[in-house]
């Protein structure tokens, strides 16, 4: 709506300027209020409550399989998810550790209760920043770009830029069998109005579902029946910069364990009995779900082979019984939820504390953005999170943190900073979403990265932090230390590398039990540590006079050896990645043009728009013919300038 109508409104006053306004306190809200606040810019934060800041509405963790790498990557730009994490963490491990150091992704299981408190209390000391709980009804608008908002209780905030971080709650409804209840997640209000808005300044918006398991009281839960699996502390925490100033992951004693159990045959007749109940099967629920996180009933249809499936009783905090059952996702009734928890090892007591329910929720058509996060249709509106059509916590960060930066350099008048798929597993799930879109929610996983084996999560600040120091998200403090951390690595590397050892019995000793041969004559020890087995840690014993190094240096430097020709390889893929990113179109071009184009392609290439060749073969329906024949024609156009 334009601004200066709604200031024409009754009941309507003026509740104050910003540079940016960010519509959300979610995992993406947080990021980007957080940053643009960091950059100087007076910043507001919206949310419908308060006590549900960065709120943890499904598994009560940070990290896992490939969210783990976004977290080192948010922290390495300078954002607050992995510090935040690293202080409410009541469990963590490195998961894949079998499949190598290339996919290592850390995993905590959060307090869910602390995560909220702690980060609103690092929001709320942040200098710049201010925190409103308010129901924004309306994006305002003046001269085709964002003037401001407007609130439920009719205040006017007038913002230069706009982040807007609805997650699951734009007309959003819970779905429990039959009972479908006008609501966002956990109970908290949901979010109206901002849907008809955008859909008033053209906007494409998609409809989306996702779903949560039931909670039961650890109290009434038989753990006998269980498999534990405890945590690891021989692990780093999410935040380097903690890590450098010497922050340890808390011992293994004073984390809290999980537990695994197995579905059974009565949990599958019970489900079996009651699908015709099923809000999913029956066509109650229209939005689409993540493939990814499928709920129990759909586990049971899909994979129909399947005798059982694994659940994770998860703890939700220390002073809480609350236990989450990852996995057990469902939308069924409550009264058949209630039979389907009581089918499982070790809960046929359980008391349930909150049901399990779907949520369908409205989220903008990502393709619609740019790689900024900004609007192509509406200047100055820049989006981040679920309503972008990803799923996760990490996800949203990760895209909060670059559309908060992004809102800051529109004000500043600088350029947007874009991280693309060769930076980081942000810049995956940013072109994934921008640039082919989804349509399902978008979850994060190792095999999207073409290039994972550069994009590890113990190298994540080596990739990020110079571009958050860049950018202004990095302080100078703070970037010292992380030099004098790349001067150590590249120290020891050097070192390691002329620093020839002869055979000898010690050696001998060491590697013969890994199966390795003896070598016959002198052998640097970067040789060796590239040897399969061989850790920088074993090499101690004829490397005596090395000096004592801290974990976060020869962990990177053991890596860095032992992938050292892939990494080249890889490195050449890069290169030839940011040369097709850097051959750019020009926003005018007219594809019907083009000769030698197929007819999707023009299509295609004429909606999204691709700022450079290598995104334009990214896009589903454009052949690398076509790709080819983009290229002949920028050529000719270059030669026909030139003349
Ligand atoms: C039931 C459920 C199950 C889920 N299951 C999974 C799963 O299995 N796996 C997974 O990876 N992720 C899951 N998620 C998703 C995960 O919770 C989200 O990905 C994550 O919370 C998204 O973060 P966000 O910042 O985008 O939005 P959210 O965390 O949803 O935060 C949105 C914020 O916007 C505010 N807001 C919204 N509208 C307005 C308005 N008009 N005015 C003011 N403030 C507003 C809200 O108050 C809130 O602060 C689930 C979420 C829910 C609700």
């Amino acid at each position: 709506m334009d601004i200066n109508k709604a200031l024409k409104e009754e009941h309507i006053y003026e509740a104050g300027t910003f540079d940016v306004a960010v519509i959300g306190a979610g995992h993406a809200g947080c990021e980007a209020a957080h940053a643009a606040a960091q950059l100087g810019l007076k910043t507001v934060l919206f949310t419908l409550h308060l006590d549900a800041v960065a709120n943890l509405p499904c598994n009560p963790s940070v990290g896992g399989t490939a969210k783990g790498q976004l977290v080192r990557e948010i922290d390495a730009l300078g954002g607050i998810m992995g510090k935040v994490a690293d202080r409410c963490a009541i469990q963590m491990r490195m998961l894949n550790r079998s499949k190598g150091p290339a996919v290592f992704s850390p995993r905590a299981q959060m307090d869910r209760a602390d995560y909220s408190v702690v980060m609103k209390e690092l929001l709320e000391n942040t200098p710049n920043l201010t925190l409103r709980q308010a129901h924004i009804k309306d994006i305002l608008t003046e001269n085709g770009a964002v003037a401001g908002v407007k609130t439920e209780a009719g205040g006017i905030y007038r913002a230069k830029a706009i982040v807007l971080s609805s997650g699951t709650y734009m007309e959003a409804r819970t779905i429990r069998g039959e009972v479908i209840v006008e609501s966002g997640p956990d109970g908290l209000p949901r979010s109206e109005g901002l849907s008809s808005c955008l859909k008033e300044e053209g906007i494409p918006l998609l409809r989306f579902k996702t779903g949560t398991p039931v909670r039961v009281n650890s109290r009434s839960v038989d753990f006998s029946a269980m498999e534990i699996q405890n945590g690891e502390d021989d692990i780093p925490p999410f935040s380097f910069d903690e890590e450098m100033k010497g922050y340890k992951v808390m011992p293994v004693s004073d984390q809290i364990p999980c537990h695994s159990i197995w579905t059974t045959e009565e949990t599958r007749q019970v489900i079996k009995d009651n699908m015709d109940r099923s809000p999913l099967y029956s066509g109650v629920i229209t939005g689409t779900g993540p493939r990814y996180c499928p709920s129990i009933e759909d586990k049971f249809m899909r994979f129909a082979d399947k005798e059982r499936h694994l659940i994770f009783v998860e703890p939700m905090g220390r002073r809480t019984n609350e236990l989450y059952l990852q996995g057990f996702s469902t939308s069924l009734p409550e009264e058949v939820q209630e039979k389907m928890v009581r089918s499982l090892p070790g809960l046929k007591d359980a008391v349930i504390q909150r049901s399990a329910y779907a949520i369908e929720y409205d989220l903008i058509d990502p393709t619609s953005l740019k790689l900024s996060l900004e609007s192509k249709i509406l200047s100055g509106l820049f989006s981040a999170g679920q309503v972008n059509g990803s799923s996760g916590y990490e996800e949203a960060a990760g895209q909060g943190i670059i559309a908060g930066i992004n809102a800051a350099m529109k004000v500043l008048g600088k350029d947007p900073v874009i991280i693309y798929r060769a930076d980081g597993y942000i810049g995956v799930l940013i072109d994934d979403l921008v640039t082919k879109g989804t349509n399902e929610p978008y979850r994060m996983m190792t095999s999207r990265a073409e290039y994972r084996l550069f994009l590890r999560q113990d190298n994540a600040d080596r990739r990020l932090t110079p571009i958050g120091y860049k950018a202004g998200l990095v302080d100078e403090e703070r970037y010292n230390r992380f030099c004098e951390k790349l001067k150590m690595i590249e120290d020891e590397t050097a070192r390691l590398g002329s620093t020839y050892v002869a055979p000898s019995d010690e050696l001998a000793s060491y590697l013969e039990p890994l199966g390795q041969t003896p070598p016959k004559s002198g052998v640097s020890l970067a040789e060796l540590i590239k040897r399969p087995g061989v850790t920088y840690e074993g090499l101690k014993i004829i490397d005596k006079d090395r000096e004592e190094l801290p974990d976060y240096v020869t962990k990177s430097v053991e890596v860095d050896l032992k992938y050292e020709g892939y990494l080249a390889l890889e490195m050449a893929k890069i290169e030839k990645f940011r040369q097709l990113e850097s051959k750019a179109l020009p926003s005018d071009i007219d594809y019907d043009d083009v000769k030698g184009l197929r007819i999707e392609a023009r299509q295609k290439l004429s909606k999204m728009r691709p700022e450079n060749i290598g995104r334009a073969s990214r896009i589903s329906g454009v052949s690398p013919a076509d790709c080819e024949v983009l290229l002949v024609y920028l050529e000719a156009l270059r030669r026909k300038n030139n003349e």
